[in-house]
């Protein structure tokens, strides 16, 4: 379908608008269709290319990058602080996913895996500690049973 050079015009300008409202800016003008690759500098000053239909939906892939590395630091500062706050720390050095296995360490010692879904979403804590302390219940009734 031909397009015609007006249309285009006014496409590349809702464009550029957009691009602008993210804070990037349209390296190349020359828009020759919606399926064409632009070059375009993001506000950190990456440049990348996309289509004009995809450039909003994957923006700046640096920037998505960093922001996935920043993401990943900040939810590691959070896993370590609610270790912390249970008395233990996390071992792993690393935050990867919600899902991916860490090594956590207890007050008394005792280290396990865990994803940081695994323990916040079911509010566990060391498995080891978990078992003495349900062990360690019922003893204590039949101890006091006894005497
Ligand atoms: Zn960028
Ligand atoms: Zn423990």
């Amino acid at each position: 379908m031909p397009v015609s050079k007006a249309f285009l015009q006014k496409k590349c300008r809702t464009t550029q608008r957009s691009i602008a409202a993210r804070g990037g800016r349209l390296v190349n003008s020359a828009y020759e269709s919606v399926n064409a690759p632009l070059t375009v500098e993001c506000m950190r000053g990456h440049l990348f290319e996309a289509s004009p239909k995809n450039i909003f939906r994957t923006w700046c892939p640096a920037c998505h990058a960093l922001d996935q590395k920043e993401m990943k630091i900040h939810l590691y500062a959070r896993c370590s602080d609610w270790a912390k706050a249970q008395g233990g720390v996390l071992v792993s050095s690393a935050y990867e996913s919600a899902r991916s296995l860490m090594t956590w360490r207890c007050h008394r010692g005792h280290e396990w895996t865990a994803s940081a879904d695994n323990l916040r979403n079911k509010g566990s804590w060391c498995p080891t500690c978990a078992i003495a302390a349900r062990a360690g219940r019922p003893r204590t009734r039949r101890q006091a049973a006894n005497t």
